[in-house]
């Protein structure tokens, strides 16, 4: 039986979701797509504003574009309080859990989008308590209560 089904998402129209209760740590699906050189990267406009969703580095000479139908896990939607995160090994990568998620939950992780002059255009409607309003990494969303403050 497989982890995860499609389902309607209140966070961005689809989503996936937990088809039974999994443990943190576990491999939920693999992320699949093609993988290009950088050079492809750099000279294909679609990737041009630096945030391609589907889009992954994988090494110094390789990313992986997994902006494909057939790749499932490109429905998982950005939380402000994910219950997954992306791993990867040479070139592969899958979705694995960070917490113990219920069955009907649904799965997300965090996109980790830098905070930049266009963070605004890209909104978070993930609806977790400590939800920052928009799409940017764990790591740098002081900087957007910063900015709110400065702003006042
Ligand atoms: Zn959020």
């Amino acid at each position: 039986m497989k982890l995860y089904k499609e389902g309607f998402s209140k966070i961005n129209r689809k989503g996936l979701f937990a088809n039974k209760d999994i443990k943190n740590g576990t491999k939920i699906i693999n992320y699949i797509g093609k993988i290009i050189t950088k050079k492809q990267t750099d000279e294909n406009p679609k990737f041009d504003n630096g945030k391609a969703i589907y889009l992954y580095n994988l090494n110094n000479r390789y990313d992986l574009d997994g902006d494909f139908k057939y790749n499932a896990a490109r429905l998982i939607n950005h939380s402000c309080n994910p219950n997954c995160e992306v791993r990867g090994k040479g070139l592969k990568l899958w979705i694995s859990s960070i917490k113990d998620i219920k069955k009907g939950d649904e799965l997300s992780y965090d996109y980790g989008f830098s905070f930049d002059k266009d963070f605004e255009d890209f909104p978070c409607k993930c609806r977790s308590k400590n939800c920052c309003g928009f799409i940017v990494r764990e790591g740098s969303r002081w900087r957007i209560k910063k900015k709110k403050k400065t702003n006042k």
